[in-house]
Formats: C-alpha cells, structure tokens, sequence
C-alpha cells in the first residue's frame, strides 16, 4: 500500500477541473433529524437506511483512498450522515491519516465530541468543523428535529478544543424564515474565540425536504446583516474553496458565507463523494453512483482501481448548480445524508 507520496498532479475533468477532495460518508444514519437534511418520514413512510451488510468495510476505504490520492486527493473529509454514529471510527481516522500530505478532517453535528474527540485526535485527525444552526433551544430543536439542546453541542466543540483541534469550523444552514436570526447570535457569540463561522445557503439536495427557493437566506442578505454590525473585509483564498471568507474589521477573526445556490462554484468544484455503500457520486445532485465496492470486492489491485477512477474523472462533467435555474429537474437526487455533505 503506498501512503508515503510526492505532490501528484491532478487528474482534470471535462472542464479542466482537479481533482482534490475526496467526502467518505461513514454512515447515512444519524442522531438528529435536520428537516432540511433527513425528514423523519415522506409521505407517512419512515425514512429508510442502509442494513450493515451495505457498508464499506474500513480496509475498504483505506483502498479506495489510497487509489484516489495518486490522482490528485489531497484532502479527505469523513461525514454522513452523524460520522461520530459509525462504530470505532478512530480505527479508520489512524488508517487514512498515514497518508502523508493528506488534510483529514470531519464535519459532526458535535453532540459525540464530549467522548470522542480525544481518540480522532490522538488516531490524527487534523480538522474538525461543527455543524450549529442556531443558539436558542427553540430555534435549533425546530432545526435539528432531535430536541437536542445547544448546549450538547456545544459542550461538544468544548470538547474538541480541549483536546487539541484548533481553528475548528462552524457550519450554520440558514433557512429564511425559520433561523435568519442566528445569523448575528451566531457571529456575535464565535467572534474573538479563534472559531470561524460559515453560514451556508440552504439548498435543494436530496428529494425530501421540499425546498423551494423563497426558503433560500442569500449570502448577500447573511452579509448585509453582518455588515450592519461590524466592517468586513473579503480574504482571498485558494479557488476551490467554497467559502468566501471576510476578516472582521476590529481584528475579532474571521466569518464565511457558502453561496452554494445564489452564487454557484461549479466551475472550481474538485469534490468526489463516497457514500456509505460504496457508490462514487461526481456531483452531489446527481442521481446516479459510480459502484466502486463492486470493483474493491473484485480483488483489483490498487493501481488497477486509480487507472479506472481516473477515467472517471475525465469524463466528468458535472454543473448542476450552475445550471440549477435554467432548466427544471427532472432526475431524482439523492439525500445528503446518504452520499455524505
Ligand atoms: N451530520 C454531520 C453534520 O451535520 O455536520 C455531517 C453530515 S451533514 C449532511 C454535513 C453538512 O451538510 C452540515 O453542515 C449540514 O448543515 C449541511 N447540510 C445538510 N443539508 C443541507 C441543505 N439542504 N442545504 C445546505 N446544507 C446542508
Ligand atoms: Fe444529521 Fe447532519 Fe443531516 Fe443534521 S445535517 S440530519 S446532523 S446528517
Ligand atoms: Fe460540485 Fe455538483 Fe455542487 Fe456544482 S453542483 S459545486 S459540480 S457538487
């Protein structure tokens, strides 16, 4: 297995996009039920999961990793579903952090951290970011559908400082309407903790939380509240990032907005999603995945499996963002929660 690499120079899609991030979703279940993300029921039918047997085991991840970095993976993020829900996670956090010049990181809903935290950060993990939507109970219960209260997480984010993650992320969907208010709460309380807020537009992935655009809260409306409170100035960052970032003008750190609807970033995307059954999705709106388990269980050799994921790649030609109001949809996404946020 080679997890000792130099820099590779990445495989690029249609549109001459990289190839850079892999997103493993370790499990589609989850301890809350964000209604924008995993609605408890459709139509008065449960909402279904994935029986054990489906899963990727971790060696099979550990492949499939060590297939994509020689193509240009450079950053592996573990999500879901609730990451911290799938059993000895640590074990795997230890396997992909052998892989040198490799970012590891997580996106958790918190809640676990208070247990965890220490054994990701002593198996490696580099990076945690913390999903949080709002900070009233009433609002964040109305969010995450859980009746968990904030202060679980964060007690969690507590937690995960202590334990040594610095410079942690804080993710907060905005929905209009529902927590539009959280938006300075949110800024107010992060402000001058070293922790860097990224409030994210509330988008239309997945099949079931019946999203229509008047839900959308734009960066520009997230940044004109701000704006009213404090004086910010844009950071410039590496293109595939999909926050755009703004330093506070008082020297209280630094706030992001994700534009994922209102200002789409397909054309720098370099996001490759695994989900929990071993399906590779290009896009996190397409309907269709690319099964990989099916090939790791064939026996190919790793190098055999980096020759078939770079043609993949090359024929990738996703932009459903970028698209999204041009043309109205007619295939069936799958959630979020499944192929991994
Ligand atoms: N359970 C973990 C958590 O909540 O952080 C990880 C998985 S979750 C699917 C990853 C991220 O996706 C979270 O920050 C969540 O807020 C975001 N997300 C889920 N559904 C969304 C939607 N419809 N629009 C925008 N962001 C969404
Ligand atoms: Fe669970 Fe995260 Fe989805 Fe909320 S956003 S339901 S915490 S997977
Ligand atoms: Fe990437 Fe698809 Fe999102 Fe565009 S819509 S940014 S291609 S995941």
């Amino acid at each position: 297995m080679n997890t000792s690499i130099t820099t590779p120079e990445p495989v690029r899609d249609v549109f001459a996009r990289p190839l850079q991030d892999l997103r493993i979703s370790v499990t589609d279940r989850c301890n809350f039920r964000c209604t924008y993300c995993m609605p408890r029921a459709l139509f008065g039918a449960d909402h279904a999961f994935l029986s054990r047997s489906a899963l990727l085991s971790f060696e099979e991840i550990f492949k499939l990793a060590g297939a994509l970095v020689p193509l240009g993976v450079n950053k592996l993020r573990l999500t879901g579903g609730e990451p911290l829900l799938r059993r000895d996670l640590e074990r795997l956090v230890a396997q992909l952090a052998r892989f040198q010049g490799v970012e590891l990181a997580m996106t958790t809903n918190g809640v676990l951290l208070p247990r965890k935290a220490v054994a990701l950060r002593q198996a490696g993990l580099d990076r945690l970011t913390v999903s949080l939507d709002a900070l009233d109970d009433a609002t964040f219960m109305r969010m995450n559908d859980a009746n968990t209260s904030v202060r679980d997480v964060l007690a969690g984010i507590e937690a995960a400082q202590q334990a040594g993650f610095e410079h942690l992320k804080i993710n907060a969907v905005i929905r209009r309407g529902v927590n539009e208010h959280a938006v300075l709460d949110l800024a107010r309380y992060f402000r001058s903790t070293g922790l860097t807020v990224r409030f994210i537009e509330y988008m239309d992935v997945g099949a079931t939380n019946g999203w229509q655009p008047t839900d959308v809260f734009s960066a520009q409306d997230i940044l004109a509240l701000l704006r009213q409170q404090w004086a910010l100035e844009p950071v410039t960052s590496n293109p595939h990032a999909v926050a755009q970032v703004y330093r506070y003008g008082d020297g209280a750190g630094e706030v992001g907005v994700i534009a994922s609807v209102t200002q789409p970033f397909c054309r720098h995307c370099s996001r490759l999603r695994l989900s929990t059954d071993g399906k590779l999705f290009t896009c996190l709106f397409a309907s269709e995945g690319f099964d990989v388990k099916t090939l790791l269980r064939s026996g190919m050799t790793e190098d055999e499996l980096t020759n078939r994921l770079r043609l993949l790649w090359q024929q990738r030609t996703d932009q459903y963002s970028q698209l999204r109001f041009q043309a109205p949809r007619l295939h069936r996404p799958q959630e979020m929660s499944y192929l991994g946020g």
